[in-house]
Order: C-alpha cells, then sequence, then structure tokens
C-alpha cells in the first residue's frame, strides 16, 4: 500500500516559514508583501481559488487586494485596470485568473504584467528564465511538486520521470524542473503513442490531464512515485484527481490525494513568490 503525501502537512510547515519571511521583511523594512488577484466572471471553480488565494495571503500576513470584473468586461478596461493595480505601491505580486472570458486575450494580459510582480511566472521573460533554471518566480504547481518531492526525501537525480500533460501551466514547466533536478524525463500528450507503456516504465510519474479516471492501475510500475495534479469533478461532482487512487496505491510507492495534495501546494508556492516580490522591492533579492 502506498505512502500517502500530505500536501496539507506539508504546505503548513511551509507557509509557516512564509510567514516567518514576510514578519521578518515588515519588521525591518516596513514593507508588507502585497497581491494583487484579478478574476474576471462568475466561473465558481476561479471564484473558489480566488477565494482560498486571499485567505492564504491573510493568513501569511500578507496584504491581498481582488479586483472582481463582470464576465462581459472589454479586453481594454481590463489592461487600463492593471495599469492602475501595477501602480498601486502595496502591490508586488500582480495575477489574473484564468480562464478569461473569450473577448480577452490571455497572451495579451499575461504581457501586461510587469516581470518583476509576474508571480504565476506565466509572462514570457518568467517562463525563459525557467528554461534557464535561474528562476526569479517558481511556476506554482511543478514547484509545489518539487517541494512535496524534497520534503518526502524523495530522489529525482537519474529517475525516470514520467509527465502525462504539455501545458504551459503544469506539464511544460514540471518537465523542466524534473529535468533541471537531474531526472531522465519524458512529455505524454494525447498524441503519444502507447502511453500506457511509456507511462509503466516511469519511477516518477505525474499526470496533468484533467480527466477523472484517467490513470489506472495497469499504467503504473510496481513501486512508482504517482503525483495527481488533476482537479476534476466525478460523476457524484464530487472534487477528484486524473488517477484512479483505490487502484493504483495498491501498486504505487507513494502518491498524492486529491483534494490534500498538489492543490495546496500550489498557492502555497504562490505566496512564497509573492514574499520573494516584496523582498526584491526592498532590495534583497
Ligand atoms: P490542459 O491545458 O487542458 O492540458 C491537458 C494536457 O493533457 C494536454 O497537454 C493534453 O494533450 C493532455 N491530454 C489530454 N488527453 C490526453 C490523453 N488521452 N492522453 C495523453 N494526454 C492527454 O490542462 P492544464 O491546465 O495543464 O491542467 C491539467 C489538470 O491539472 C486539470 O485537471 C487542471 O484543473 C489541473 N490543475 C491543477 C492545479 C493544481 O494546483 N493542482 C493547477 C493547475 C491545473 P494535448 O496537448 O495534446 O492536447
Amino acid at each position: 500500500m502506498a505512502h500517502i503525501i500530505d500536501g496539507k502537512k506539508i504546505a503548513a510547515a511551509t507557509r509557516a516559514e512564509i510567514a516567518e519571511r514576510a514578519k521578518k521583511l515588515t519588521e525591518e523594512t516596513g514593507i508588507v508583501p502585497g497581491l494583487a488577484v484579478v478574476i474576471v466572471g462568475e466561473d465558481p471553480a476561479s471564484k473558489v481559488y480566488v477565494r482560498n488565494k486571499k485567505k492564504a495571503c491573510e493568513e501569511a500576513g500578507f496584504y491581498s487586494r481582488v479586483i472582481e470584473l463582470s464576465e462581459d468586461t472589454p479586453e481594454a478596461e481590463l489592461l487600463s485596470r492593471l495599469e492602475e493595480i501595477k501602480a498601486d505601491p502595496k502591490i508586488h505580486g500582480i495575477l489574473v485568473q484564468l480562464p478569461l472570458p473569450p473577448q480577452i486575450d490571455p497572451d495579451k494580459v499575461i504581457a501586461a504584467i510587469p516581470p518583476e510582480k509576474d508571480v504565476d511566472a506565466f509572462h514570457p521573460e518568467n517562463v525563459g528564465h525557467i528554461m534557464i533554471g535561474d528562476y526569479r518566480f517558481l511556476p506554482c504547481t511543478p514547484a509545489g511538486v518539487m517541494k512535496m518531492l524534497e520534503t518526502e526525501g524523495i530522489e529525482v537525480r537519474g529517475k525516470n520521470c514520467v509527465v502525462i500533460g504539455r501545458s504551459n501551466i503544469v506539464g511544460k514547466p514540471m518537465a523542466m524542473l524534473l529535468m533541471h533536478a537531474d531526472g531522465t524525463v519524458t512529455i505524454c500528450h494525447s498524441k503519444t503513442k502507447n502511453l500506457a507503456e511509456i507511462t509503466r516504465r516511469a519511477d516518477i510519474l505525474v499526470s496533468s490531464v484533467g480527466k477523472a479516471g484517467f490513470v489506472t492501475a495497469d499504467m503504473v510500475g510496481e513501486g512508482a512515485v504517482v503525483i495527481d495534479v488533476g482537479m476534476n469533478r466525478n460523476a457524484e461532482g464530487k472534487l477528484c484527481g486524473d488517477v484512479d487512487f483505490a487502484a493504483v496505491s495498491e501498486k504505487a510507492s507513494a502518491i498524492t490525494p486529491v483534494p490534500g495534495g498538489v492543490g495546496v501546494m500550489t498557492i502555497t508556492m504562490l505566496l512564497e513568490n509573492t514574499v520573494r516580490a516584496a523582498e526584491a522591492a526592498a532590495g534583497r533579492a
């Protein structure tokens, strides 16, 4: 039976360290790390994420601003609101919750966030930093996964790492981080042939597909570490990952649950990036 990697416990310990860093920064410089989160529209999942980000900021002693805009907000109006937020000296990190309504081009919005305040690390300049391995900001979800592996003492060096999914937000930066940690990385996607044959060879398998029950026990090798990034709703409307947790737990050596796994780590790394941005603003980069 697999060891269950407790994301909540790792996140709590990491957040306590971040809160300590924020407190020290405020005591020594008067600067309180500040995060602005912009949400456009009424997507229920996005609203939950934004609420959780605000709560996490408050618990870490940060200042936070949530800017809620209606679903029909024109792109130009969002860009002009960003100008105002960029000029707010209390704000060190800015993120725009994705997805955006169809009238808004997400690439334009991401490019409008100053790279030094882009705590989601989506700006092309920060993506370049990730590629080079000199991180200004950590890509939140993949960095959360790396933190879990590190805390659990799971060595990446020399391991066969398989990432299912190649999105800009999860799959690609996940592969980069594993490669920079000296893993031998294979990236799979919807056009990959013989997927199960590849995933069965993984020492560390990361699934970021977005389909409930996608990773079945026959796709997992005996003793593999299985990281489930997926956040889906099952037939009963319950939050679940990509992995058939019960069956895969019988074969894996370690596994992350959903909820209580990667999700809580993603927000934790967002806090880390925000405190980092505030430290940089104070000349402590
Ligand atoms: P995405 O942009 O939809 O990417 C999904 C990836 O899965 C794509 O690369 C796609 O391949 C691949 N895929 C789809 N069907 C496949 C198949 N049959 N076989 C192999 N690969 C397949 O999604 P995302 O933004 O990366 O998010 C993925 C999941 O992670 C979602 O459930 C999302 O909610 C969750 N998520 C969780 C967190 C967290 O904090 N835990 C953060 C972000 C996202 P193609 O490229 O070929 O289409």
